[in-house]
């Protein structure tokens, strides 16, 4: 595995594969690798000849007042965790490659960004699209690798690609889960064991949801509201929204039909947790 910090290097590295004729695979990460990580790198790894992964903590989607500077931070792990799935190149460059003195330009993509978590954090999917449009730039990768946990992530991923002619297709990879079923992601390490414990119940809330609708509920309203009370019931988590929403445009649904995604984001103490589920109606 080469890790490559500039970008006329990856370009170069990537170029000479490209001669190869080889396809490449792409992950663009904000590292402290999990199990939900690695296996968007194997999925990679297994289709296509050249695996790269980005590792870069994006400053411009981080509101002022949230966590950018205790973000964690492990490269050693990070390398040699990538090293062992057989990634070629993991790509780390600095903040003065990615927002050089006197950046200007910014990609936004409008309306699904505005509802979800883009209604609490105004300028995070701004800062994302960005970022990610400079990456597939840099990269041109002939697939891009993103998590169904960040379901709002990859909507507004797609709309940016597909509006944006990127020669890139997007391959969304399953949620990966701890054993009790909270999804795996970075900030998971923010909890104290008491708050850990009880983090399962915002799975179990998306599950017993899940059940709801299978046994015959279709109001949107009266399935936010069980799940709400499940929750404040059983944890001391502080529910920030629940959204029943059409998976593809992501418009709110009030009475429930075709593909529903239900979302959701709870603060357990300071830590914010969010989890999804699709459900076909
Ligand atoms: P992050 O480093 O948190 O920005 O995540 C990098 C990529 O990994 C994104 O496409 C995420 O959606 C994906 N990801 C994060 N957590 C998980 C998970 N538990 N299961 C699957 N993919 C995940």
């Amino acid at each position: 595995m080469r890790i490559i910090k500039s970008v006329p290097q990856l370009r170069k590295a990537l170029a000479a594969f490209r001669r190869q004729g080889r396809r490449i695979g792409f992950v663009p990460t904000m590292g402290y690798f999990h199990a939900g990580h690695l296996q968007l790198m194997r999925q990679a790894k297994k289709a296509h000849e050249v695996c790269v992964v980005s590792l870069y903590v994006n400053p411009t989607q981080f509101a002022p007042t949230e966590d950018l500077a205790k973000y964690p931070r492990d490269f050693k792990r990070d390398s040699s965790m990538a090293r062992k799935e057989n990634v070629d190149i993991l790509f780390m460059p600095t903040d003065n490659d990615i927002y050089p003195k006197g950046y200007l330009t910014y990609v936004d993509v409008k309306s699904i960004t505005e509802g979800l978590c883009g209604h609490f954090r105004p300028r995070h999917f701004r800062g994302v699209a960005t970022v990610v449009a400079k990456l597939l730039n840099m990269v041109s990768p002939d697939v891009m690798y993103l998590g169904q946990k960040d379901a709002q992530q990859v909507a507004v991923l797609k709309a940016m690609v597909r509006d944006l002619n990127f020669a890139t297709t997007i391959k969304v990879v399953a949620t990966v889960r701890e054993p009790d079923g909270l999804a795996m992601s970075s900030r998971n390490s923010y909890l104290s064991p008491q708050e850990r414990h009880e983090a399962v119940v915002v799975y179990k809330a998306l599950i017993m949801a899940k059940q709801g609708i299978k046994q015959g509920e279709r109001s949107a309203k009266r399935l936010i509201a069980l799940m709400e009370k499940m929750i404040t019931q059983q944890s001391s988590g502080k529910v920030q929204y629940i959204a029943c929403v059409n998976a593809n445009t992501l418009e709110p649904v009030t009475k429930l039909s075709g593909e529903v995604l239900l979302a959701l984001a709870v603060y357990m103490g300071k830590t914010r947790l969010i989890d999804n589920l699709t459900v076909r109606v």
